[in-house]
């Protein structure tokens, strides 16, 4: 189906209008950003996006190379969607990897064609700033010197705001690994 027979299906006045516009290359505004967000449904969006990436990109999609390292499943939070996460209380269950373990895995993907490491796990209630800043540190002069991709925004938050005593640099290498990766999420204790 073309993508004015999309827009032309869409019963929503605004969604229409706004269909046309994206069709037309005219910016959408934020206010009509927040109409699509909050009015449009996930096949008419899909279909207003890939008009957008083909005539960008045409049938070219690209990839990320990339590996990923789990330090730990150990968490204070418990999101819904989370399948994985321990207790500190229940770590036996779990696992925590050393910064030479996480090292060792960097190192075997040393000549192969990665071009990101991707670091997530859980916001460990014991780990601190310090350990990141200085594993990122050593892992990122350690071939084969991919991108960082790192840490759940809500971890990044706290790990920062426990290391307020460390010195700047070490945070801003830790801030500057970090990804965006939004969690929903609810205190537990522990
Ligand atoms: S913060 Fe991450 S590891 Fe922890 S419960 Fe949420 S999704 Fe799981």
């Amino acid at each position: 189906m073309h993508i004015e027979q999309v827009i032309a299906a869409e019963k929503d006045g605004d969604l229409q209008r706004i269909g046309k516009k994206i069709v037309d290359k005219e910016r959408i505004t934020p206010e009509e950003g927040v109409i699509l967000f909050e009015k449009a449904s996930l096949p008419y969006l899909g279909a207003l996006a890939n008009f957008v990436r083909e005539r960008l990109h045409g049938h070219k999609t690209y990839f990320n190379r990339n590996f990923h390292i789990e330090p730990t499943n150990i968490c204070v939070f418990a999101c819904n969607f989370c399948s994985y996460s321990r207790l500190y209380a229940h770590r036996e269950e779990g696992w925590e990897l050393t910064a030479d373990q996480m090292l060792n895995i960097v190192k075997s993907y040393d000549g192969k064609p990665v071009t990101e490491v991707h670091i997530v796990g859980g916001v460990h209630p014991k780990l601190t700033l310090e350990f990141f800043a200085d594993l990122l540190r050593k892992n990122k002069s350690t071939p084969p010197r991919p991108a960082y991709k790192s840490f759940h925004t809500c971890g990044t938050r706290i790990y920062v705001s426990k290391g307020e005593k460390v010195d700047r640099r070490r945070t801003e290498i830790f801030e500057g690994s970090r990804s965006r990766f939004p969690a929903r999420r609810r205190r537990r204790n522990f």
